[in-house]
């Protein structure tokens, strides 16, 4: 019942697994640039699904766009410029319809050929969010939109009614993908597998595949399906065909079933079972001059459940900036040491794991425990003493950066692995650590959490604890967003509370374009602030291109008080813990993501005293920049924003599924499919306890399928 891919119809010229180079128009060249969109063969052509459609039919004038619609308008150039200010440089093409003019604008964009593309009198697509104008109250702007030069004939595109719109890369149009597809579906749709099992497609109806791919790839006007466009989001979509629910629900429940069996494989790999601590525990828990919240308390006992097992733990530990997950993470090693193996504590840069392995040292090595560091500064000679207590078992508990992955590194009993600050899952680099011990637990930490509404989706990979609940007794931190100028306010607001003996962060965000600017920047502004703003106070300054002995010397500077103000590029994003800083200043900073402001803004109000976060507003700021400063105000809350993250961004990219390893998802948005995907999940269990090695002929195309979910899941499947 189920066409095997490489069999075709009778009336097929093509195979779909024939190299794309088989359809006219496809030469080497376009071959490589196809490559990149991961169309290799005829079969991943009628695979690469549009991502959204254009209604042509219903095209605005450009004068009756409501401000803040997302949505297409045609039109022609009437002029273009190009401006380079110190500020900022941006090139600026005013498009003119029979209704009224509209400018796009590119900021810091690939202008040059910009400009090759929209000379005078040429006529396009555009396709964004409509936005008021600064400058002209008549006009109107629409940022960095998607365009498509239209051809003057009427050619193939013009008669549509319905056109989709492909992802695609530079040196690609939409016209030379449209045709491409419209090849392949003449040549081979009808032999595309079916992969989803009939028991699921008849359950939820769907079409078979090859009048499925038809309609989605060609829709009729009487095939459609209008969806309510929202005022927000760069995903709005003029509507979509029912048939592409069919590839959304084989796209889920191909993920869902890889997330089983990846899953399965933890649970079928033998880890050390780690017997709860004896002394170590609790002489540590002694030591600490608080105690553990009912949070901590609830995250530990989960982790503690895990460890038990004789299979690997795979977990993920979300809580906010300071709510105390190192401890949580100290309490799980001790495990391993009091079992007589080794942990190793991974952190993202060299100035958190020194301050890690500080703090381990003064906590840990009264009780016995043998701590030894390993980041790139550590020296020649002291790297072969570290490798070597590594590699005897005499160190106990490692604590270090990348330097760990390290090839020379190697570990006598490698039990338990934590990495912190893992924003995302950086599997393969991951990978790389755990294969140093024999299956290792893993304990991943992050203060910018998944949103719950995603967490259970990802069970196949990670399974979450959560600490949410902070300390008691923490003051906060006041966030305002100041214009940038009221710089000399912000600059006020920090005497004030470095007059009362506490420091401050000045926080410089990356310049967009030239890589080297961010430094550059910290380093024009701690010279400003030296020279000029404060004279009396002492400024250092942090940045990530300084060597290794300038960073840390310039941390502990600020950690003892030596320093009043530290400049800084966002090396102190993450983890840093110096609670008499109480103030930050944030140059930019609609320049920076929700995610990273709220981690920045966590390395203030940490000890006793309130803090209070100046975010300055440069005035280029977006609209999206200003509403993310906004939210960003309002709300202190790592969860909620993570939440509006999501909005934002949309789960692929807040979950690095492609880190992960995972193919992205291309239909499915996990939050606002998460009904469906929790059916599908059902779906999937049945069908692996039905078929446990996916074994039946009938199924034959979902083996193929999950390929794309990498080998390791191939090889649990032949060996069960
Ligand atoms: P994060 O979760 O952001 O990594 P840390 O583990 O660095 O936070 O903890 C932040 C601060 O809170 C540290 O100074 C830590 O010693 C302190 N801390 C941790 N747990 C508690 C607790 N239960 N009560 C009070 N302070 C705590
Ligand atoms: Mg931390």
């Amino acid at each position: 019942m189920t066409a095997p891919s490489s069999t075709s119809h009778p009336k097929n010229l093509v195979r779909l697994d024939q190299p794309v180079t088989t359809l006219r128009g496809v030469g080497p060249r376009r071959a490589e640039t196809l490559a990149k969109l991961g169309i290799s063969c005829v079969g991943d052509v009628l695979d690469h699904l549009p991502r959204r459609y254009e209604d042509r039919r219903q095209r605005l004038a450009i004068a009756d766009v409501p401000e803040g619609a997302v949505t297409t308008v045609v039109g022609c150039v009437a002029r273009s410029r190009f401006n380079n200010s110190w500020r900022a440089r941006r090139f600026t093409a005013r498009i003119e319809d029979e209704s009224g003019w509209l400018d796009a604008v590119w900021l810091n964009g690939a202008w040059r050929s910009l400009a090759a593309k929209l000379s005078t009198g040429v006529r396009l697509s555009l396709y964004g969010r409509v936005e008021a104008h600064r400058s002209d109250a008549a006009g109107r702007v629409m940022f960095h939109p998607e365009i498509e030069v239209l051809d003057d004939d009427a050619g193939a595109d013009a008669g549509a009614a319905i056109v989709p719109v492909y992802p695609s890369v530079a040196g690609l149009s939409q016209k030379v993908l449209r045709g491409l597809v419209r090849q392949a579906l003449e040549s081979c749709a009808t032999a595309r597998p079916e992969v989803l099992p009939a028991s699921v497609r008849e359950r939820y109806d769907l079409a078979p595949a090859a009048q499925a791919l038809r309609q989605v790839h060609a829709p009729q006007a009487d095939e459609w399906e209008s969806i309510e466009t929202h005022p927000k989001g760069a995903d709005e979509e003029a509507g979509r065909p029912p048939a592409l629910r069919r590839f959304l629900v084989e796209e889920i429940f191909v993920f869902e079933l890889a997330m089983q069996l990846r899953r399965r494989l933890h649970k079928a790999q033998e880890s050390a079972a780690l017997p709860p601590s004896t002394q170590l525990a609790s002489a540590f828990i002694e030591r600490l001059p608080f105690t553990l919240t009912p949070a901590q308390r609830r995250a530990l006992q989960e982790v503690e459940r895990d460890l038990q097992q004789p299979h690997p733990m795979h977990r993920l530990l979300q809580g906010d900036v300071g709510s105390g997950k190192t401890v949580v993470a100290v309490l799980a090693m001790l495990r391993a040491v009091e079992y007589g193996a080794q942990a190793a504590f991974l952190a993202p840069t060299e100035v958190l794991a020194e301050q890690h392995a500080e703090r381990l040292d003064e906590w840990l090595t009264p009780l016995g425990v043998r701590i030894a560091r390993l980041t790139g500064s550590v020296d020649a000679r002291q790297r072969r003493t570290v490798l070597d207590s590594i590699a005897s078992g005499a160190c106990q508990l490692v604590v270090g950066t990348h330097a760990l992955y390290q090839e020379a590194v190697k570990f006598a009993k490698l039990a338990f692995v934590v990495i912190d600050e893992q924003h995302r899952f950086g599997v393969a680099q991951r990978l790389r650590l755990v294969e140093k011990g024999r299956h290792p637990h893993l304990l991943v930490m992050t203060a910018t959490p998944i949103p719950r509404s995603l967490a259970l989706t990802l069970s196949g990979l990670l399974e979450v604890s959560w600490i949410d609940r902070l300390p008691a007794g923490r003051p906060g931190v006041e966030t305002q967003v100041l214009p940038a100028g009221a710089q000399a306010k912000a600059w006020l607001r920090v005497h004030q509370e470095t007059a009362r003996g506490r420091q401050a962060y000045v926080v410089c965000p990356q310049v967009d374009g030239a890589g080297d600017d961010d430094y550059r920047a910290a380093r024009r502004m701690v010279k400003r602030l030296q020279e000029v703003v404060f004279r009396d106070l002492r400024v250092g300054v942090l940045h990530g291109r300084q060597p290794s002995e300038e960073k840390l010397a310039a941390l502990r500077a600020f950690q003892s008080g030596a320093l009043d103000v530290l400049v800084s590029t966002t090396v102190v994003e993450v983890g840093l813990d110096i609670p008499n800083a109480t103030a930050m200043v944030i140059v930019d900073a609609d320049r920076f993501g929700l995610a990273q402001l709220h981690q920045l803004r966590g390395r203030i109000g940490r000890g006793r005293q309130p803090g209070i976060c100046l975010a300055l507003c440069s005035a280029q700021a977006t609209e999206d920049g200003r509403r993310r400063l906004a939210t960003f105000a309002a709300c202190s809350d790592g969860f909620e924003l993570a939440e509006f993250d999501l909005d934002l961004r949309g789960p692929g990219e807040v979950l690095g599924l492609r880190q992960a390893g995972m193919p992205p998802l291309r239909l499915a948005d996990l939050r606002r499919d998460r009904d469906l995907a929790a059916r599908l999940r059902e779906e999937a269990s049945g069908l692996l306890r039905a078929d446990p090695l996916l074994e039946r002929p009938e199924h034959a195309e979902l083996r193929r399928a999950l390929e794309r979910y990498g080998n390791d899941l191939e090889i649990e499947l032949r060996a069960g």
